[in-house]
């Protein structure tokens, strides 16, 4: 092992998405095994490297930004707002449980307490990836030869 080999791995790599509209995934990353990073391109005005491993990119993506792991989508956004005045809360109706639940505080105008509900409580599909789509699933039994 000498110093270059472990250069290329701090050199950013392409990664393909899962899918067209996968915002989840990052399309850089860097270094390999415990450090590997990836790249968070919705960090304005300038993007953010994160930790894969630690959680630590999962967590921003899903807690900054809003985008779900599952769906690689925004997070659904309340139907219906209300000011709680007596917490200081800002409240959304969940499309899901379909009740009102803490978007932010007034003060601290993060999204962050929604996107944990949202997170929680909705549920998203998981969109199939490009290299598996099969088109014949439904009229084809999957065979045993065991
Ligand atoms: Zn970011
Ligand atoms: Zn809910």
């Amino acid at each position: 092992m000498d110093a270059a080999t472990r250069d290329t791995s701090a050199m950013p790599r392409r990664q393909n998405p899962r899918y067209d509209t996968d915002a989840y995934t990052p399309r850089w990353v860097r270094y390999t095994g415990q450090q590997k990073q990836g790249y968070c391109e919705s960090c304005q005005p300038m993007g953010k490297w994160l930790q894969l491993k630690n959680s630590a990119y999962w967590y921003h993506k899903q807690f900054f930004h809003g985008i779900s792991s599952v769906s690689g989508q925004p997070f659904s956004s309340p139907l219906e707002q209300r000011l709680n005045k007596e917490s200081d809360l800002l409240e959304g109706l969940c499309h899901q449980c379909l009740q009102f639940v803490p978007i932010c505080n007034t003060k601290r105008k993060n999204s962050v307490l929604w996107y944990r509900h949202a997170h929680k409580c909705h549920i998203y599909d998981k969109p199939k990836p490009k290299a598996s789509q099969q088109s014949n699933q439904s009229n084809t039994m999957p065979q045993s030869t065991h």
